[in-house]
């Protein structure tokens, strides 16, 4: 089998050597050990500043999208949320569920965020700005200069959702002045999924200390309480944890996180570059992409089908869309361990498939 799916992706040897091991029991110096230096290398790989800090918590990178709302946003804040595709309809949805009022920046499918879009919302008094960082559904890449120069002028909070984008884009959280950022552990950390990671910013743990959550799994106060000597308020998912190590050890020892962004930018070129050479009958659909994913609209043959001929009859796994998209996109991931032989393989059979007329 060959992953090209946006996650799970595919593990390094090292990391799944580590998912065959026994897990160990946690409440031991080794294991805070661990956890310290994981905060340490995500604050390396994110340049957040060094007063943040790091939650790792037990959940899919949905759960740390929640945690976000819950812990540091309240009804008296008045947010402003971008909704490009699937992953912004959740903020919206959650913002909601919490009760915490908002408008709605909505783009078509596919559209970039332009300054004209936040043009209306200056000195409006908004509090709070969230987005994804990368909308991983339609393959679109927002501009977070544009973003993070907003919020600067408006002293807004800003939670952004880098799911997909940490370590296959680059991204300075001090800089951009981002608050809180979230990701996953089976995005581009390419481990088993059952982590979101969290960073905090001095302003986001502010907020977290006046802020009641109104769930005690998700409370940031006891997480980070906790994480201050490298534990969790309660069993974690410990195997996860120790791949995530894994991970971005592997990661600073070859050259960092602007190497792994190098490297996924090199797998995106060099499959964008075959698409074009082979005219294949696929439109990339994105205003602005990422190097994370390739978001492909095929013009001969439905999405849906492709992905399940691919999985059923040449092993190879594209990642489909859903819902009213399903018939129209389906995306190719460049993010976890994957090489350029991997993508000639994938275009030897969209050639195979096309000689077979059936795209
Ligand atoms: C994958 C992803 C999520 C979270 O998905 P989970 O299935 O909960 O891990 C959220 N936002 C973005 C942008 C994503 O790519």
């Amino acid at each position: 089998m060959i992953n090209f799916t946006v996650g799970p992706v595919q593990s390094s040897e090292a990391v799944r050597a580590i998912g065959a091991e026994q897990v160990p029991y946690f409440r031991t110096a080794e294991f805070s050990e661990t956890m310290l230096e994981n905060e340490r290398l995500v604050k390396k790989f994110a340049h957040s500043s060094d007063d943040s800090r790091v939650v790792f918590m037990t959940s899919s990178g949905s759960g740390g999208m929640e945690t976000a709302i819950m812990n540091t946003l309240t009804k008296e804040d008045k947010a402003l949320v971008v909704n490009g595709g699937s992953f912004g309809e959740r903020f919206v949805e959650l913002l909601t569920l919490h009760e915490v009022p908002f408008t709605e920046i909505k783009l078509e499918h596919g559209k970039a965020l332009k300054p004209e879009h936040l043009a209306p919302y200056e000195g409006q008094g908004y509090t709070a700005f969230l987005l994804q960082k990368h909308e991983t559904s339609t393959g679109v890449h927002f501009d977070m200069n544009l973003v993070s120069d907003f919020c600067k002028r408006n002293s807004i909070f800003q939670i952004v959702d880098t799911i997909s984008t940490f370590l296959t884009d680059p991204f300075a959280m001090e800089a951009l002045g981002v608050d809180v950022m979230i990701t996953g552990s089976q995005k581009a950390l390419a481990c088993p999924p059952g982590i979101a990671v969290m960073i905090l910013s001095p302003r986001a743990l502010k907020r977290v200390e006046k802020t009641k959550c109104c769930c005690q799994y998700f409370d940031l106060k006891l997480a980070l309480k906790n994480q201050e000597r490298g534990q969790t308020p309660w069993t974690p998912a410990v195997g996860v944890l120790r791949q995530i190590n894994a991970r971005l050890k592997e990661i600073d020892a070859a050259g960092g996180a602007e190497a792994e962004i190098a490297r996924t930018a090199n797998l995106a070129h060099y499959f964008r570059n075959k698409l074009k050479e082979y005219n294949l009958p696929f439109e990339i659909i994105s205003e602005s992409l990422s190097n994370a994913v390739t978001p492909l609209h095929p013009t001969t043959q439905s999405a849906y089908e492709i992905f399940l001929k691919l999985k059923d009859e040449y092993g190879i796994w594209i990642c489909p869309n859903g819902g009213d998209m399903k018939e129209t996109v389906f995306r190719v991931g460049h993010i976890g361990y994957l090489s350029e032989t991997d993508y000639d393989r994938l275009i030897a059979a969209f050639l195979d498939l096309r000689v077979k007329k059936f795209i």
